[in-house]
C-alpha cells in the first residue's frame, strides 16, 4: 500500500499552513511550520504569483495531504463523489471523512491521521467485531469502531486517554475514549471539517 514517506513538515510549509500531520508536536513551538514559515527549498523566500491553476492545484495537494491519500486513490474519490446525489464537493470531503483511519483520528484514538493510519495498518482495530486492516475502508452509519482488546492496554494507549481525556468527538460520532470504542451515528458533517478547506477548487481542478 503506498504512501507518502518523506518529511511532513515540508508538506505544511509548502501548503503555507499547519496541516497537523505530526500529532502533539504540531502544538508546541517546535513546530517547523512556527519557525519557518515560507515554502521549503532554496526559492522558499522568493514571492510569486499564484495563477487560478496554482489554486485549484495547491488547494487539492493541500487536502490530499491531510487525509494521506495519493494521487490516483483521490482522484477515484472524486469521481465517486460526482456520481453520488447532492453537491460534488461536499460528497467528496465526507468520502474523505469516512476513511477507517480519519474516523480512528476523529474518535480520538489517535493524535495525528497518521498515527491512525498506523494503528489501523498495524491491526489494532476493529470494526463491528472483526478486525480491519485496511486504512481507506469507508464506514456506515451504525458501524462500531474500537480498539482491540489486546491492545487497549497498550504503552501508547494509554497514552492516548490521557491526552484525550477531555475530548470531544464530531457529533456524527460517539466517542468512548475510557474504553476506546466509538459508534458512527451519522455521515460525516461538512460544518465540522476543522482545517478551512475551499472544495470548490478541487472539483474545478478535476473539471478542467
Ligand atoms: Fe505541520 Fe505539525 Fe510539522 Fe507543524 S509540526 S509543520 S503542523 S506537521
Amino acid at each position: 500500500m503506498a504512501r507518502y514517506t518523506g518529511p511532513v513538515c515540508r508538506l505544511c510549509r509548502r501548503e503555507g499552513e499547519k496541516l497537523y500531520l505530526k500529532g502533539e508536536r504540531c502544538y508546541t513551538d517546535k513546530c517547523a511550520f512556527v519557525r519557518r514559515p515560507y515554502p521549503p527549498g532554496q526559492h522558499g523566500q522568493v514571492r510569486s504569483k499564484t495563477s487560478e491553476y496554482g489554486l485549484q492545484l495547491r488547494e487539492k495537494q493541500k487536502v490530499r495531504r491531510i487525509y494521506g491519500v495519493l494521487e490516483r486513490q483521490f482522484r477515484r474519490y472524486f469521481e465517486l463523489a460526482e456520481k453520488k446525489p447532492g453537491i460534488t464537493g461536499e460528497n467528496f470531503l465526507k468520502i474523505l471523512e469516512s476513511r477507517l483511519d480519519n474516523v480512528v483520528y476523529r474518535l480520538g484514538f489517535a493524535t495525528s491521521r497518521n498515527e491512525a493510519r498506523q494503528l489501523v495498518l498495524h491491526g489494532h482495530v476493529q470494526v463491528n467485531g472483526r478486525k480491519v486492516n485496511i486504512p481507506s475502508y469507508l464506514v456506515s452509519v451504525g458501524d462500531e469502531i474500537e480498539i482491540r482488546e489486546k491492545s487497549k492496554n497498550n504503552k501508547r494507549m494509554k497514552e492516548i486517554k490521557e491526552i484525550h481525556a477531555n475530548y470531544t468527538a464530531p457529533s456524527w460520532l460517539e466517542s468512548d475514549i475510557e474504553n476506546l470504542s466509538g459508534k458512527v451515528l451519522a455521515e460525516p458533517k461538512r460544518e465540522e471539517i476543522e482545517i478551512p478547506i475551499e472544495e470548490h477548487l478541487i472539483v474545478e481542478f478535476y473539471s478542467r
